[in-house]
């Protein structure tokens, strides 16, 4: 079995964070290199391959002084990881899943290439002290043990600056689940399958009736983060020092107006949003060059982007938890899992409601993990999840099939045909497990022999005269 474990780095000396960092920004070059070649490459119609890239990794080396400090296997990877990305581009597109003017591997800004992997040397682990060749030692905060062959090791750097170290190991002893008894968020259980709909108003509501909303304190970061952001866009970013106004005013023709207008808020920070007031007369040409000329953010700026980045940080390993915890209750406790078959652009249909709420955010982003995680926890084990068509899974009546037309605020699902009364997500997920149901139900069927047909009589109950010949 495959595991991946991951390890916070206690202590990193300077030096060590030095060579790291170094290494991060060959890496980084190589990418940007690699990119361009295999774009140049495309533009006359033809595909550079993997191998034909690192059998260059040789002569790169041997010509650059950078490469050549670099372990060889780290370069490699870089190659590898680009190689995956265009591939990954290239099945997106055959898809569909391309938007035009995304997707493609773009080049990487300074500080944009964060980790590192190395294979089978140039490192060595000795207790919680890893220690890699040209670079340093680094100081593991091992809360549990290494276990299994490790195959791969990858140093990586957060937006918050902490380093960290995963180890991809193999052969991992496979351990047996302990069974729970307390569910945190699935606690009915009624049937052996259930319909899961994912919602706007809370995260998922199913047929077994469980109502499971965001934990409150993921909420409460949400709401933490969405503060820091507007505090954010009010900080300081433009700082209009003298010597820069004389740079504009040698390098670039500006009338004497314009020029006086910047003059007068030399040596003062503002905003993006007083930047856009006080230069809105300005050509959207003339406006980027004093963006460009007088970025320098203030010490504010840089301080909330961290905090936001932290807080980020924070919210992304809360959701996971969260998602983690209640895709595991769902496997656990049913033996058929349904679900809609949300494509990207049906979810953002599905989230682009009128009603702009905090949920909203937070479930958009929440649903594809969510369904990659239950086929993660299904696999292997004889239980089924399955992916049903989600046309008008609100609309129709889970009980006698009317279609019952609904406004996006009604909350209630009342049928004129034969008069019951709902709650508008639950009959949702009834149909959704009822779609569940026939699909699974067709997908067996299709493994018996035709022959065996018959012996699903459907109308056994009825009594059926036997054809008799000369009753003719
Ligand atoms: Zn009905």
């Amino acid at each position: 079995m495959k595991r991946t474990f991951k390890y916070k780095v206690k202590k990193i000396n300077n030096e060590t964070e030095y060579n790291c960092e170094q290494v991060l920004e060959t890496c980084r070059q190589l990418w940007n290199i690699a990119l361009e070649q295999r774009k140049i490459v495309l533009k006359q119609h033809k595909l550079l391959s993997l191998y034909d890239q690192q059998y260059q990794l040789k002569d790169l080396r041997a010509e650059f002084e950078q490469f050549k400090n670099v372990n060889f296997q780290v370069l490699n990877n870089v190659l590898n990881r680009l190689d995956k990305s265009f591939k990954k581009f290239f099945s997106d597109k055959k898809k569909g899943l391309v938007k035009k003017g995304k997707g493609f591997p773009h080049f990487k800004k300074y500080n944009d290439y964060n980790s590192f992997t190395l294979t089978v040397n140039g490192w060595k682990i000795n207790n919680d002290i890893l220690s890699i060749t040209n670079v340093g030692e680094l100081k593991l905060f091992l809360y549990k043990p290494i276990e299994g062959k490790i195959k791969t090791i990858t140093i990586e750097k957060d937006k918050t600056d902490t380093w960290w170290v995963c180890f991809s190991c193999d052969e991992v002893p496979e351990k047996k689940k302990k069974k729970r008894n307390n569910f945190l968020y699935v606690k009915n259980k009624d049937k052996k399958t259930v319909g899961i709909d994912v919602g706007i108003k809370q995260f998922c509501v199913d047929n077994n009736n469980n109502y499971i909303e965001n934990p409150k304190y993921y909420r409460k970061s949400q709401a933490k983060l969405s503060r820091l952001n507007k505090k954010l866009s009010r900080a300081k970013l433009y700082l209009f020092s003298i010597d820069r106004i004389q740079f504009l005013k040698n390098n670039y023709k500006l009338s004497s107006d314009k020029f006086e207008l910047i003059n007068s808020i030399k040596d003062k920070h503002i905003n993006s949003k007083e930047f856009g007031s006080i230069f809105k007369e300005f050509s959207l040409v003339q406006q980027n060059i004093i963006r460009k000329v007088f970025n320098n953010p203030s010490k504010n700026y840089l301080k909330i982007k961290k905090m936001i980045a932290i807080k980020s940080l924070k919210i992304k390993n809360q959701r996971e938890i969260f998602i983690n915890t209640v895709a595991n209750e769902y496997v656990e406790k049913f033996n058929q899992i349904s679900v809609e078959d949300l494509k990207i652009t049906n979810m953002v249909r599905k989230g682009s409601s009128n009603k702009k709420g905090l949920n909203k955010g937070i479930n958009d982003s929440s649903w594809g993990l969510f369904f990659s995680k239950l086929a993660e926890k299904i696999k292997g084990t004889d239980k089924v999840l399955i992916k049903v068509d989600p046309k008008g899974t609100t609309i129709e009546c889970s009980v006698c099939g009317e279609k019952v037309q609904k406004k996006l605020n009604e909350r209630v699902h009342k049928c004129p045909r034969c008069h019951i009364v709902l709650d508008r997500d639950l009959n949702a997920s009834n149909n959704i497990d009822k779609r569940g149901k026939i699909v699974n139900f067709n997908k067996k069927n299709k493994k018996i022999k035709k022959s065996n047909y018959i012996q699903l009589n459907l109308f056994s109950k009825v009594d059926i005269p036997p054809l008799q010949s000369n009753s003719w």
